[in-house]
């Protein structure tokens, strides 16, 4: 099996939803994405239908998220769809402007507290569009912003406006969140994507709100505000996926500040246990083009390098001309960055002291994995809770997880290195028998060889009920050998050991 180790997100639209398209895409993609900022609930539902239709005919447990449009707060409409704004011409962003009244001196805003967001500002520097326009506020009024172009350029209805430096108050779940929330959870999606979360306070409020519907639908929080950077530990801590989400911030705190925070985060993701999405124009010119540019190649290669877990397409294969052929680019460019020895080996957290027992076997298990010459770990798990810890580690070597929980299983689409399965294990009483089952299912798949060796970890209730205690080194020769007469083989305690590097 050639696998690939970082996992990859499509985002799907209009581009996605002829059925051959969908097919050919879940073939590559791990999980998908839902974007509510766009289309109709309808939509989105028939979407899930077919993806989960799809999945179980690939047999391949694809995650299914929903992400939230939160508080993103746009211009009206203008008269004409659109207006050219000229750098160093005056424009005003007006709340007695009619909402469709939009022209070229002046448009309306969706967001009256605004005005008292930035009142204490010397300074005021509005993003509109992602970036591609900016104004300079020139004075404050009552009902509105007068501004000077400096950036100009075309501006059309409903685009997004930031403030440079963030510091905007609006709740982060606006009543169109609420009801998408709730349709969403009745969609049975895996996952939840919250936008422009601030604090972990706005974190708990979204999950009371989820487990209203059912406690195990998971919290994906976008990073894409300040307040979200300055409360980073926290919102990590209450999250199930963090979200670098590099389009709205960079807007918040500048463009030039996103790679190293990229790399922050990811790496306090790491530390924190948490699995960790970089999304955003990764490949922005496959809406149109058929192959990437080679600063978009370097920008996957380096997600990869700095560690994420997974990679993310919007536009591309939402509303782009190459849907599959982007994901099929983005797959092999992961391939191959990962086949490099940079990011197989880390002695990772080499000094953590363990507070839990799970924890510890999982480490232990990486541990070995890095220093024995094992083809496979295999985690027995009810939620999956160890192989997202063992995901942390580099060890270039797959980890099979085995859940009775689709829920889990889709879970654990996340996490870089892990891949799912479902097998029956309900019937199992002994250790032996666990492995022989094991052993038997994995050779059957290709997986395993007689002449190979794996680690095991699985709890007291084998089935994986219960926290993972136990951590177990395996020859596939052995264990076919059980039950025979003969003796175990001449060279039972002997296991090729790799020089480690470090
Ligand atoms: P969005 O989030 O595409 O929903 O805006 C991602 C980002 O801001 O980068
Ligand atoms: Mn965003």
């Amino acid at each position: 099996m050639n696998l690939r180790r970082t996992k990859i997100i499509a985002t799907l639209g209009p581009a996605t939803d002829a059925p051959e398209t969908l097919a050919a895409l879940l073939r590559v993609v791990d999980c998908v994405r839902l974007n509510f900022s766009h289309g109709v609930v309808e939509d989105h539902a028939k979407r899930v239908k077919m993806v989960r239709a799809e999945a179980e005919l690939i047999g391949k447990d694809v995650a299914v998220f929903a992400d939230l449009q939160g508080p993103k707060i746009r211009v009206g409409t203008f008269l004409d769809g659109e207006v050219v704004l000229e750098p160093g011409a005056p424009f005003s962003l007006d709340l007695d402007c009619d909402p469709h009244g939009g022209d070229v001196h002046r448009v309306w805003f969706d967001y009256e507290g605004l005005l008292n967001d930035v009142a204490d500002r010397d300074e005021i520097y509005f993003l509109l569009d992602d970036g591609r326009i900016k104004l300079r506020v020139v004075s404050v009024q009552d009902r509105g912003f007068s501004c000077e172009v400096i950036a100009g350029g075309k501006l059309s209805n409903r685009k997004g406006i930031s403030v440079l430096g963030g510091g905007i108050c609006a709740p982060m779940l606006t009543d169109k969140d609420l009801d998408d929330l709730s349709s969403a959870c009745a969609m049975g999606v895996d996952m939840i994507a919250l936008s422009f979360p601030a604090s972990s306070d706005d974190i708990l409020r979204a999950r009371e709100l989820i487990d209203a519907h059912d406690p195990s639908i998971g919290i994906i929080s976008k990073i894409e505000r300040k307040e979200a950077i300055d409360n980073l530990d926290d919102i990590v801590d209450h999250s199930d996926v963090i979200m670098v989400a590099r389009g709205d911030l960079a807007l918040e705190v500048g463009e030039e500040e996103v790679p190293v925070l990229q790399k922050h985060i990811i790496k306090l993701c790491r530390v924190q246990e948490t699995p960790v999405i970089v999304a955003t124009q990764m490949m922005e010119s496959m809406v149109f083009a058929s192959t990437p540019t080679r600063a978009e190649v370097s920008d996957v290669a380096n997600a990869v390098l700095d560690g994420a877990d997974c990679v993310m397409l919007s536009a591309e294969t939402a509303t782009g001309q190459y849907p599959v052929q982007v994901a099929e680019k983005v797959s092999s460019i992961c391939q191959r960055i990962e086949a490099h020895s940079l990011t197989r080996k880390s002695d990772y957290q080499d000094r953590l002291i363990h507070k839990q027992m799970d924890g510890s076997i999982a480490y232990a298990a990486m541990y070995l994995a890095n220093r024995m010459s094992v083809s496979a770990i295999i985690a027995v798990t009810e939620y999956g809770q160890t192989p997202r810890i063992m995901s942390r580690v580099r060890t270039g070597i797959p980890i099979y997880a085995l859940s009775r929980r689709h829920r889990s299983r889709t879970k654990m689409a996340f996490l870089r290195d892990v891949y799912s399965f479902s097998l029956d294990l309900s019937q199992v009483d002994s250790s032996r028998q666990l492995v022989t089952r094991i052993v038997a299912y994995f050779k059957d798949k290709g997986v395993l060889k007689d002449s190979d060796a794996f680690l095991l970890t699985h709890g007291d209730d084998l089935t994986g009920n219960r926290a993972t205690s136990t951590l177990k080194v395996c020859r596939v020769a052995d264990v076919l050998s059980y039950g025979s007469d003969g003796a175990p083989s001449a060279y039972y305690n002997e296991l090729t050991v790799e020089s480690s590097d470090g």
